[in-house]
């Protein structure tokens, strides 16, 4: 099936050979499917596809949106706002997890319906206002959006009675950026991706740290703690039967303080076979 291994591509670990003939417009059509948005907990809401995560977290002074999807996906993320009562003008904040076209390519145009100001790392500021990035030539592209704020590691964004901490996460891409916040007496964690999908390992290939930085990465979020883990393909994290869990009336479908680390020790053993693979 097409999506799986496009979603084990680009969520999963290492680059499986059958992925190299992957249908991209059939993935993206797969992915772009609607589906309805829904409250996880607190004030944070699904706002995305079937295939990409969007989150709005809605407070009293306004909102926070957590990436655009692909630029095809900006109408639905639009849409989906729409649908849970919220105005797409009150959203004040935009954040990207990272500047690849699957998650930054509705950017530009949400930002354009929303007014709101753009905020990313300085380490995926370049590939968003290029619209590529200068070292990943082999992906596809999306449209260029202006950042207006650098976020730094560890900074504290806060609107009406929400903070959200920045917490750089680099590997997948040199800005690959998770937040963590407090909604409906959970810890969450917004988790950047983890997988390589694709990104050179070795030096001399544009992102000479990327191995370094995956572990880092890796390390650093093995330090902390969730209750909730988020990430920007909902096929990484099982969100479809989460999803399922709670529309049935379970409130804590979305809770395992368990799975941050699953995740992280998952990303990392698939990590460390692609680096073997790549320097063999
Ligand atoms: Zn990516």
């Amino acid at each position: 099936m097409k999506l799986a291994i496009a979603a084990a591509l680009l969520a999963g670990s290492a680059l499986p050979a059958a992925a190299q003939d992957t249908d991209w417009a059939q993935v993206r059509k797969e992915w772009n499917m609607p589906v309805a948005p829904f409250r996880i907990t607190g004030n944070v809401h699904y706002v995305g596809t079937a295939g990409i995560a969007a989150y709005l977290i809605t407070t009293p002074e306004g909102h926070i949106l957590i990436d655009g999807a692909m630029e095809e996906s900006a109408p639905l993320v639009a849409a989906n706002i729409a649908a849970l009562g919220f105005k797409l003008r009150d959203v004040k904040i935009l954040l990207i997890n990272h500047a690849h076209w699957d998650h930054s390519g509705g950017l530009a145009e949400l930002k354009r319906l929303t007014g709101a100001r753009l905020m990313a790392s300085a380490g995926d500021k370049p590939g968003l206002e290029a619209g590529m990035l200068d070292y990943r030539p082999d992906l596809d592209r999306a449209p260029p959006v202006k950042v207006d704020v650098s976020l730094t590691d560890g900074e504290m964004l806060v609107l009406g009675g929400t903070t959200l901490i920045t917490h750089l996460t680099p590997g997948h891409t040199k800005g690959c950026t998770s937040w963590t916040m407090r909604a409906g007496g959970l810890d969450i964690i917004f988790a950047c991706s983890l997988s390589v999908a694709g990104q050179p390992l070795t030096a001399g290939q544009g992102y000479d740290a990327a191995a370094a930085d995956f572990r880092t990465t890796f390390a650093k979020l093995k330090g902390m703690r969730a209750d909730v883990f988020l990430n920007f393909h909902p096929s990484a994290f099982d969100m479809e039967a989460k999803r399922k869990k709670l529309l049935a009336g379970d409130v804590r479908a979305f809770v395992d303080p368990g799975e941050l680390r699953r995740r992280v020790d998952a990303a990392k053993g698939a990590f460390e076979g692609e680096l073997a693979r790549q320097r063999h």
